[in-house]
């Protein structure tokens, strides 16, 4: 089914902008000015995706934390990532997190709650979408995850008015 990424995006950020109201933590998002992304995809799952994404993004947020989306063009795929201020994850621990059932210290998290999945289905999710996905953190600093999708068409809005 064809999907407006940046209509899609905007949707599920507004969603959880809604879904945090309560909490200080800001969500914002980027979208590319005059050009919509459409990809072939399945709605249920890259829904999944990017909830996965973000709430691992409020989870691990601090007080007064800002969660950055941004969908960009980069050498004809979308990415988009997912950036956090919060704990960030520890060096040696960044190339487990897409493991099934993998956490990070699980004294740290363990008030947080999870089975460790989140991001293992994210991965599958995104590599089934012929994407790949990967991750930058700076322990204590923040987190960025980011995936990238192939399209199939971008379609300009006029600027003419
Ligand atoms: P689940 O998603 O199944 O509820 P989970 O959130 O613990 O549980 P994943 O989403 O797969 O599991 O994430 C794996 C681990 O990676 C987490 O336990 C956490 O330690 C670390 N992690 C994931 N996202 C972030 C983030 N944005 N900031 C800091 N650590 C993160
Ligand atoms: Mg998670």
């Amino acid at each position: 089914v064809p999907i407006n990424l940046n209509l899609f995006v905007e949707q599920i950020v507004e969603r959880f902008q809604m879904s945090t109201k309560n909490e200080d933590i800001q969500i914002k998002h980027k979208l590319p000015n005059n050009k919509d992304f459409i990809i072939n995809g399945d709605r249920d799952k890259l829904t999944q995706l990017l909830d996965n994404i973000l709430s691992n993004a409020v989870k691990y947020s601090p007080e007064g934390g800002t969660i950055n989306c941004v969908l960009k063009e980069e050498k004809d795929r979308v990415v988009i990532s997912i950036k956090d201020e919060g704990v960030g994850i520890p060096k040696e621990n960044i190339q487990h997190v897409f493991d099934r059932f993998y956490r990070v210290d699980k004294a740290r998290s363990r008030n947080l709650g999870g089975t460790g999945l989140g991001l293992a289905i994210a991965k599958e999710i995104v590599l089934a979408h012929g994407g790949s996905i990967w991750v930058s953190s700076d322990w204590g600093k923040g987190t960025t995850i980011s995936f990238s999708l192939p399209y199939d068409e971008a379609v300009k809005e006029d600027e003419d008015i």
